[in-house]
């Protein structure tokens, strides 16, 4: 009888710790969320890609179910790894569930409190999934931290009070490398570093994404700009070339309808194969870029422009212009966004002269200046314009 009894238990444990799981599917590594004023985003980091889409469904009363997003992740197991479900309750999301819809299908349901849109991003390298769930919630506050969620107008009605300087790469990410092993994570956090300084100078409040050599996922650079409450994006790096020739310096601002010789550089500083950027691509097309592109495109101009104008003397780079890119951390960020790319490392000259400090303060102040230059237009812009009431 008792022995009946141990083994109808180990009978049943070993149905419940796995038994019933289909060989070969993926595993669900992480689901992390973050509230901002007028967006939550949700991550959902997976051991492989899985293709998906976003469905929704109205409010059932019936059953007494809220208004839901949910996403099938086919061939992923999550089990009972998420039984209880995560709370958010911050104002847009009451929670995200995820459970085994079917043996070989996980279903990831978000349970809104309200809701205007959305956008899915597939990212790679490590795979994950990026959902943000856009909706007003004005009068409502942060039930973790208690802060106000102060709403958040658009870009052109806000003046520009603080800078986030994203110093590209980092940690096991060296970049790339350039003449004499010089690392572009290195140029990248000094000339960062520079140009934080030189931003304060010109009156901006500035915050950093990395001030050390650390690695930081594309999403977390985002999410340090977006709770820090910045105005305006600016990703520093370092370009290469397998032409030990070429050079010169570039900006970059996110665009749908990019540049094919963009490609190459975006699959670099995106982390991923070169043929995976087409994939970007059509999520792009499918997004309401018009938002902040304009002013990104703005803000590129002035800081290429003060940048070619204002480096003088020997140490003068060629002007390789304005460009459209789609750069994964000019898309994660919600906020007037662009890359510099301050020369090649793989050039003999310009490899020296991104080891010089004295070269790097001065790219640094024409950054800045330009930044400066960027922020008097909106001002000028928003003084003919009256916000939305
Ligand atoms: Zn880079």
């Amino acid at each position: 009888m008792k022995r009946m009894a141990v083994l109808a238990l180990l009978l049943m444990g070993a149905l419940l710790m796995g038994v019933d799981r289909p060989s070969g599917l993926g595993d669900i590594l992480d689901v992390r969320y973050w509230s901002y004023p007028d967006y939550t985003r949700i991550v959902v980091e997976l051991d492989r890609p899985v293709s998906t889409e976003v469905i929704r469904l109205a409010a059932d009363s019936a059953a007494d179910r809220p208004e839901r997003l949910y996403l099938d992740l086919n061939g992923v197991w999550v089990g009972r790894h998420y039984a209880e479900g995560i709370a958010v309750r911050d104002g847009l999301l009451q929670g995200i569930r995820l459970g085994q819809n079917t043996l070989r299908k996980t279903r990831v349901v978000l349970d809104l409190e309200r809701y205007d849109r959305h956008r899915l991003l597939k990212l790679s390298h490590p795979h994950r999934i990026v959902i943000d769930v856009f909706g007003r919630r004005d009068g409502l506050t942060d039930r973790r931290t208690g802060q106000p969620l102060v709403d958040m107008l658009a870009p052109e009605f806000r003046p520009v009070r603080t800078v986030v300087v994203d110093a590209g790469h980092g940690g096991r990410d060296p970049g790339a490398i350039g003449v004499g092993g010089l690392r572009e994570k290195d140029v990248t956090l000094r000339l960062a570093k520079a140009l934080g300084r030189a931003l304060e100078q010109q009156g901006f409040r500035v915050v950093y994404t990395r001030r050390d050599d650390r690695a930081l996922s594309l999403e977390e650079r985002t999410v340090l700009a977006e709770s820090a409450g910045g105005d305006l994006f600016i990703s520093v790096h370092a370009n290469a070339s397998r032409r030990r020739s070429v050079h010169g310096i570039e900006t970059f601002y996110l665009d749908e309808n990019y540049e094919r010789h963009s490609l190459n550089l975006a699959a670099r500083e995106n982390g991923i194969p070169r043929n995976e950027v087409n994939v970007l691509q059509k999520t792009l097309a499918h997004l309401h870029m018009e938002e902040v592109s304009p002013h990104s495109r703005l803000l590129a101009e002035a800081v290429q422009n003060q940048m070619v104008k204002g480096l003088k003397g020997k140490k003068r780079p060629a002007n390789l212009g304005v460009k459209k890119g789609p750069f994964y951390v000019l898309f994660l960020s919600n906020m007037p966004a662009v890359l510099v790319e301050v020369g090649f490392i793989t050039n003999r000259s310009e490899a020296k002269w991104l080891q010089d400090n004295g070269y790097l303060t001065a790219m640094a102040k024409q950054i800045a200046a330009g930044v400066a230059h960027y922020r008097g237009e909106r001002a000028t812009r928003l003084a003919r314009s009256k916000p939305p009431q």
